[in-house]
């Protein structure tokens, strides 16, 4: 029957921005997919509408004091229609690799993406990746552990699945074996737009002055808070430079931003003879999760066709590098190499928190990763990290440092 044939997916970070958006394509093909495994941090009342709906096999939570009033809810189903219940980290990251598994969706926020992540691409699973955290943290190791694995991981960040698209059949395939288009004779740089955010003209002088509410308004896209903070910053491009430069395996010198703040365009591809290759579309995340859960087929996504006629114009322009340093600074992090690009994450999950928890102001988070880069440019132990434990060690030890950094700063903070 067509149980047989349907794909069996996994969602790690099933309640937020993009677990929803992800939920919302499936449920227009259940004939194709079926929903297997949801994890989610500790919300209980969205992940219980889920479970209601999708009837996962398991649900993994991973704040263990959460787990009572997830039971309570469940006892109120069917026994059927229960799912058994993993709780904790480790046992929950475990869940990424069970065979019961085809694909996961890799939509946990941040570098605690990094444990799940890597157990599905370990075990060769088709993996859709749009938590880039753990990419820029990790890299080299998780394209290495990708190939030997026989996995797949295709890109779900809308820039990175547009430069996906606008590659030739052949080297799409490659890369989502986890190969890379470095050595090909035909791409001359891969174009990554920007919307350039909320502030993109606001005067450089109020910039001490915003709010977490502001930033977290971005004018195209509903994001999650951490995301939505880098778009304002800038730094979620800078954490997509690098995640271009580990996906596609080119340098940065083959990279370029460029702000259009329409975000119609989601990139572009530049070959050498002088032809561009963009995707477009409405900003929505269900293109690209679409696109990559049923690649190389399509399927429909929910996403309103693109009204050409109503756009006004698309523009663009070169990003301002002194109200957006964090891109910089990921320009240089990505140049310096080894565990750099890993600095700058982990300080900048740091100092993002404590923006958010209004302990320092918004230009200080620039500023705290360009003082961690400084402290740990030249520190033997953090080195290149040669395993996952080793990785997030580091990410650790960065993160106090940038945590005791950010508390240096809130005394220096206006009353
Ligand atoms: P979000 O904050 O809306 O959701 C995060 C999800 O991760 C939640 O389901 C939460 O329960 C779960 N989670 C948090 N900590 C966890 C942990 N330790 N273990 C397991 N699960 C945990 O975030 P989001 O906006 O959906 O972003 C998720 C990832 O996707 C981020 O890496 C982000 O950069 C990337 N991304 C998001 C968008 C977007 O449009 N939202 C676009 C491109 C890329
Ligand atoms: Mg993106």
């Amino acid at each position: 029957g067509a149980d047989v044939a349907r794909n069996r997916i996994g969602i790690f970070g099933s309640t937020g921005s993009i677990g929803v958006s992800t939920l919302d394509v499936l449920a227009r093909h259940p004939d194709r997919f079926s929903v297997e495994v949801l994890v989610a941090h500790s919300r209980v009342e969205p992940l219980f509408e889920q479970i209601k709906r999708f009837r996962p096999a398991v649900v993994g939570l991973v704040d263990a004091d959460r787990r009572a009033a997830l039971e309570e809810r469940l006892a109120s189903l069917p026994a059927v229609h229960r799912p058994a219940v993993v709780v904790g980290q480790a046992a929950v990251d475990e869940l990424a690799g069970e065979a019961s598994l085809d694909t996961v969706v890799a939509a946990v926020v941040g570098t605690a993406g990094l444990g799940s992540t890597w157990k599905a691409l370990a075990a060769g699973k088709r993996v859709l990746l749009a938590n880039k955290e753990s990419l820029v943290a990790a890299g080299e190791l998780m394209l290495d552990v990708a190939r030997r694995a026989g996995a797949t991981l295709l890109p779900i960040d809308s820039e990175h699945n547009a430069i996906f698209q606008c590659l030739p059949a052949d080297e799409a395939a490659v890369v989502g074996r986890g190969g890379l288009v470095s050595d090909s004779r035909e791409i001359e740089r891969l174009v990554l737009t920007a919307s350039g955010g909320p502030f993109r003209e606001r005067p450089l002088a109020d910039f001490a002055d915003i709010t977490p509410e502001q930033a977290c308004a971005h004018p195209n896209w509903s994001m999650g808070r951490k995301i939505s903070v880098d778009s304002a910053t800038m730094m979620n491009k800078g954490l997509e430079v690098i995640e271009a430069a580990r996906l596609f395996g080119v340098s940065a010198d083959r990279i370029e931003v460029l702000v259009h703040p329409e975000s119609v365009i989601h990139s572009m591809v530049r070959f050498v003879d002088g032809s561009v290759i963009a995707e477009l579309g409405e900003p929505d995340m269900r293109t690209p999760i679409a696109h990559a859960l049923a690649w190389p087929e399509r399927i429909e996504s929910g996403v309103a066709p693109l009204d050409f006629g109503a756009l006004a114009g698309l523009h663009f322009e070169s990003p301002d590098p002194e109200r957006f340093p964090a891109l910089r600074l990921a320009f240089e992090a990505l140049a310096a190499g080894g565990a750099m690009p890993l600095v700058l994450n982990a300080a900048n999950e740091v100092a993002v928190g404590a923006f958010l928890e209004r302990r320092i102001g918004f230009m200080d988070i620039p500023a705290a990763l360009e003082a961690a880069m400084a402290h740990f440019v030249g520190d033997a132990a953090i080195g290149a990290p040669m395993s996952v434990e080793a990785v997030l060690a580091a990410d650790d030890q960065v993160r106090d440092w940038t945590a005791a950094w950010c508390r240096s700063r809130h005394g220096t903070m206006a009353a």
